[in-house]
C-alpha cells in the first residue's frame, strides 16, 4: 500500500490571524508522519501559511486558479501567481465550484492544464450528486467527468495529478460514504483511468476520498485497498482533528 496523501480544504474559512493559529498548532502534531500533509487555504492566507510551514512537512495548496496567465479576468488568480509564491498544489473542480460558480468538465480541464504548465500539482475533484446516485448514474457521471475533464491530459501530466473522489451528497453533510461505497467508486474510477493510461499508471495514481471524513471514520476509509488518502473540509479546520486523520493510517 502507498503512503497516504491527506489534504485539508479550508474552503472560505480562517482569517490571516486564525490561519496563523491553526498552522502553529498543526505543525508539531503532524511532524512525525510518513503520510503527505497538504493544507489548501484561501488565497489571502497563502503567504502566511507558506512562511510558517517553511522547513516543515506541511505542503501548501490553493483552492482554485484560472487558466490564463494574466489579463482582464477580474477576481481571478493565475497559476503563475500561485507558483511564484511557492504554492505547490491547487484544488480544481471542487463540487462547490461546479455548483455555485459554473465550473464544468471543460473548465476543469483548462484549469488543470494551466496549473500543470505552471508547475503546480492539481488535486482534481470528481463525484456524483445524490440524485445521480439515486438514479443509478454514479458510474456514468464518474466516467464522463474523467473522460471529459482529463481529455488532453498526457500520461506524464497524470503522474503529477491527485484525484479526489468526493460524492457531493457527502460533502459538508455529515453523511459519509461507507468504506465499501467509497472504495468501490474509487476502484471504478481507477479502472476508467486504466483503460486510457494503462494499469501501471492507474495504480500509481493517487485517488483520495472526500466527504465528511473525520477523526472517527478516517481509519476505516483509509484502510481500504483503493483509497489513497483524504480531502478533508470541516475537520481540517481543527488542528487535533485534522492531525488525527493524518495519523489514522500508519
Ligand atoms: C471538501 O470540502 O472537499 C470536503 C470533503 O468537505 P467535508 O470534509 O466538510 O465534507
Amino acid at each position: 500500500m502507498k503512503n497516504k496523501i491527506i489534504a485539508g480544504n479550508w474552503k472560505m474559512n480562517k482569517t490571516r490571524l486564525q490561519a496563523e493559529q491553526l498552522i502553529t498548532q498543526l505543525i508539531p502534531l503532524v511532524q512525525d508522519t510518513a503520510n503527505t500533509v497538504i493544507v489548501c487555504v484561501p488565497f489571502t492566507d497563502l503567504q502566511t501559511v507558506l512562511a510558517l510551514t517553511k522547513g516543515t512537512n506541511i505542503h501548501v495548496g490553493a483552492q482554485n486558479c484560472h487558466w490564463k496567465e494574466s489579463g482582464a479576468y477580474t477576481g481571478e488568480i493565475s497559476p503563475a501567481m500561485l507558483a511564484e509564491l511557492g504554492v505547490e498544489y491547487v484544488v480544481i473542480g471542487h463540487s462547490e465550484r461546479r455548483t455555485y460558480f459554473g465550473e464544468t468538465d471543460q473548465t476543469v480541464l483548462l484549469r488543470t492544464k494551466a496549473a500543470l504548465a505552471a508547475g503546480l500539482k492539481p488535486i482534481v475533484c470528481i463525484g456524483e450528486t445524490l440524485a445521480e446516485r439515486n438514479d443509478g448514474l454514479t458510474e456514468q457521471v464518474l466516467t464522463r467527468q474523467v473522460t471529459e475533464g482529463f481529455k488532453d491530459i498526457t500520461a506524464d501530466e497524470l503522474s503529477r495529478i491527485i484525484v479526489a473522489y468526493e460524492p457531493v451528497w457527502a460533502i459538508g453533510t455529515g453523511v459519509t460514504a461507507t468504506d465499501d461505497q467509497a472504495n468501490d467508486a474509487i476502484a471504478f474510477v481507477r479502472g476508467v483511468f486504466a483503460r486510457k493510461y494503462g494499469a501501471q499508471a492507474a495504480d500509481a495514481l493517487y485517488i483520495q476520498y472526500g466527504g465528511s471524513m473525520n477523526d472517527a471514520n478516517a481509519a476505516g476509509l483509509l484502510a481500504m485497498s483503493d483509497i489513497d488518502g483524504g480531502l478533508i473540509g470541516g475537520a481540517s479546520l481543527v488542528a487535533d482533528k485534522f492531525a488525527a486523520i493524518v495519523h489514522a493510517s500508519k
